[in-house]
Formats: C-alpha cells, structure tokens, sequence
C-alpha cells in the first residue's frame, strides 16, 4: 500500500473554542467531499485516514512550505489529520490585488484539475469496460473493485495512459508557471507594503495527513 501526504490551508480566525470547532467543521467537510470524491476506498485522500483532527498550536512555522516539509518528515500513515498554525502573506494584501487574485484562481483550477485527474482515469476506465488485465502481473481485475490508478495486487500502472500522462505534463508545466509568477507578483505586493508600513503577515491553518492508497 503506498501513501500521498495530502496537505490543504484553511483561514485563522484567533484562537477560541468557536474557532477551533469552525476549523473541526471545515475539515469534516472537505473529508466528506474527499470520500464522496473517491468512491470512500484507500484513494490517498484525506477520507482515507482515521477520523479526527489533531490541532498542535505549540508552535508557528514560518511558512506554509515549513508546515508541509515537517508534515511528509514527522506524520504516519493512517494517524488522523494534523492542524498546525503557519506565517503567510496576508490574504488582504492579495485579495486586493486583482492580477494576484487572477492567477491564485488559475491555479486553484489547474491544482483542483491535476487532483481529480485520477478520479476522472478511474471513472472512465469502469464506464468503459467490467475488465482490465494488468499488464505488470498478468492479473484480470474486475474494475468494479478498483479504486485508483494502480493495480491493487502488484501497485504498478493499471489504467494511466500516454495520454493521460500527457494530460498531466501539461498540467504540471501550468502549475509550475502559475507558482512563478504569484511568487513574483507576492515579492512586489510585500516590497510595496513594507515601504507603506503596511503589516503583511498573518496566520493559517495547514492541515495533513498521510493518507494511504
Ligand atoms: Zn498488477
């Protein structure tokens, strides 16, 4: 069984009980959207993992890169989902930027669109036919039973295909595009605020787990 560690932000609002139980309300949800998304199998999603959420507040990353680097180092598989509280570029400061706001958007697609490219492969592949051998393992696989990508018996490709891979170049090539120019877009926007004394800071929420499929 391999694992994904799956990582998603979620706004701070400070501190209290209200506030926690809004996080807990917000992760349920998107656990929900994972499940009925995945069919509810081991799918490297966050439905996968064993309920609850784990909220540390001891301490504050520095970003939400730090957050995610010290999740995929220090989180088990099959744990329940961990909270941990990050530094991030005030969400004003981008909210009120309209070509940061565009290009966050366009990438939220492209990320939500190279997410779901598995859901889609596996979908297709059941609605086109009952069967599928394996080309690894020589396996014949009813598809009704599978849940991702790979084959459940020896884990190697099962139903990508070059266009599929092709569909995910493209996809990763936009993504990396889009990272580049909201970095550069963030750098002038921060540049600006400090000579405005503008404060540029604020905390999120980074939530993970490392989900089994
Ligand atoms: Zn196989």
């Amino acid at each position: 069984m391999g694992a994904v560690t799956l990582i998603r932000t979620f706004p701070y609002s400070y501190g209290d009980f209200a506030a926690l139980e809004k996080l807990r309300h917000l992760v349920d949800e998107q656990v929900k959207e994972d499940g009925y998304n995945s069919g509810h199998c081991y799918s490297g999603t966050w439905s996968s993992l064993n309920p609850g959420l784990d909220i540390r507040t001891e301490k504050i990353f520095e970003s939400v890169e730090a957050a995610r680097n010290w999740m995929v180092e220090n989180l088990e598989k099959f744990e329940p989902l961990v909270a941990v509280l990050a530094r991030q570029i005030k969400s004003s400061l981008i909210e009120g930027d309209s070509k940061l706001t565009e290009l966050t958007m366009q990438l939220k697609a492209v990320v939500s669109q190279r997410e779901t490219e598995p859901y889609r492969i596996v979908k297709e592949a059941k609605s086109a036919a009952l069967f599928k051998t394996c080309k690894s393992c020589g396996s014949r696989l009813r598809l009704q039973h599978v849940c991702t990508v790979d084959c459940p018996l020896c884990r190697q490709n099962l139903l990508v295909t070059r266009r599929d891979r092709l569909i995910e170049e493209r996809l990763v090539k936009q993504e990396k595009k889009l990272q580049a120019q909201i970095q550069k877009r963030r750098e002038a926007l921060l540049k600006r605020s400090k000579k405005e004394g503008i404060p540029d800071e604020e905390l999120v929420w980074v939530v993970g787990g490392v989900c089994p499929s």
